[in-house]
């Protein structure tokens, strides 16, 4: 029987490269985006995905730090797929690169609420789709989650969250046979990376044992493993060349 997952931010970037992977691994895909510019690129996706693999795609506009729009996603999926989600990718995410005193309310408050307060509306709402049946959530965390980092103290903030939340889920959910497991990425050259100061990264990059920036493949490949490891869950899997070991 066909298998449905969702993931969240899926045009660009992580989210792009995962939902391939979903593909490759036989996963219809419901491929969630925000920005009006994103909607052609996550078309192109869906057809990239249908013709590569042949599986069946849906796309979704949402913007996932709103319940509404989270609860639209998830309808949407069950209307095209059936009453069972299998893998729910919790990807979507912002970050403001400030200090933390010239950084306004509505800044900060944008960054915890699309990736964190996301995660719960989304986990909220699949969840009942989820349970009883050997089913998985990966959640993006940040290396920014596991160490601190100057002028990221919202996306820390976030991101240590959303480690929280991924074990108590895992905890909570383990008898229900739902997995749940985030993953800590270090820098990965995305949009998002592109975003802040170049000569900053080029030097952490040298503090990097493996010595290189990483691949949106390290992630999907990361994912992939998650997903398909029956014996793995409440656990934060740091993809960062070394550059952090906690
Ligand atoms: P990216 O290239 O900037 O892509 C972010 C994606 O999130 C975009 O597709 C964007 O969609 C989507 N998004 C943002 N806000 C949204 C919202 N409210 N609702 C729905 N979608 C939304 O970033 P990325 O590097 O791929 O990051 C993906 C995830 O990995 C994020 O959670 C990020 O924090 C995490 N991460 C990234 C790195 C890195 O070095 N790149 C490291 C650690 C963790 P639109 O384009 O439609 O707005």
């Amino acid at each position: 029987m066909a298998k449905t997952a969702i993931i969240t931010g899926a045009a660009r970037g992580l989210g792009n490269a995962m939902a391939l992977k979903l593909g490759e691994l036989g996963f219809d895909v419901v491929l969630n985006y925000r920005s009006e510019s994103s909607k052609s690129l996550s078309d192109d996706l869906a057809k990239e995905i249908s013709d590569n693999y042949g599986v069946k795609t849906l796309v979704v506009r949402a913007d996932v730090s709103k319940y509404e729009d989270c609860e639209a996603l998830v309808q949407a999926s069950v209307a095209e797929f059936g009453d069972t989600i299998d893998v729910l990718v919790n990807n979507a995410g912002i970050t403001n690169n400030a200090n933390f005193i010239d950084i306004t309310k509505e800044q900060y408050t944008a960054v915890i609420e699309t990736n964190l307060i996301s995660l719960l509306h989304m986990c909220h709402l699949a969840l009942p789709y989820m349970v009883d049946r050997d089913t998985c959530i990966v959640n993006m965390a940040s290396i920014g989650g596991l160490v601190g980092v100057a002028n990221q103290v919202d996306y820390c903030a976030a991101k240590s969250g959303v480690i929280g939340l991924s074990r108590a889920l895992a905890v909570e959910f383990a008898s229900r046979k739902v997995r749940v497991n985030s993953i800590a990425p270090g820098m990965i050259m995305t949009d998002m990376l592109k975003g802040v100061n170049q000569d900053e990264v080029a030097a952490l990059a040298t503090a990097i044992p493996l010595g290189r920036i990483g691949d949106v493949s390290d992630i999907a490949g990361c994912m992939a493993y998650i997903v398909t490891a029956p014996y793995l869950t409440g656990q934060t899997i740091s993809p960062n060349g070394g550059f952090v070991m906690p």
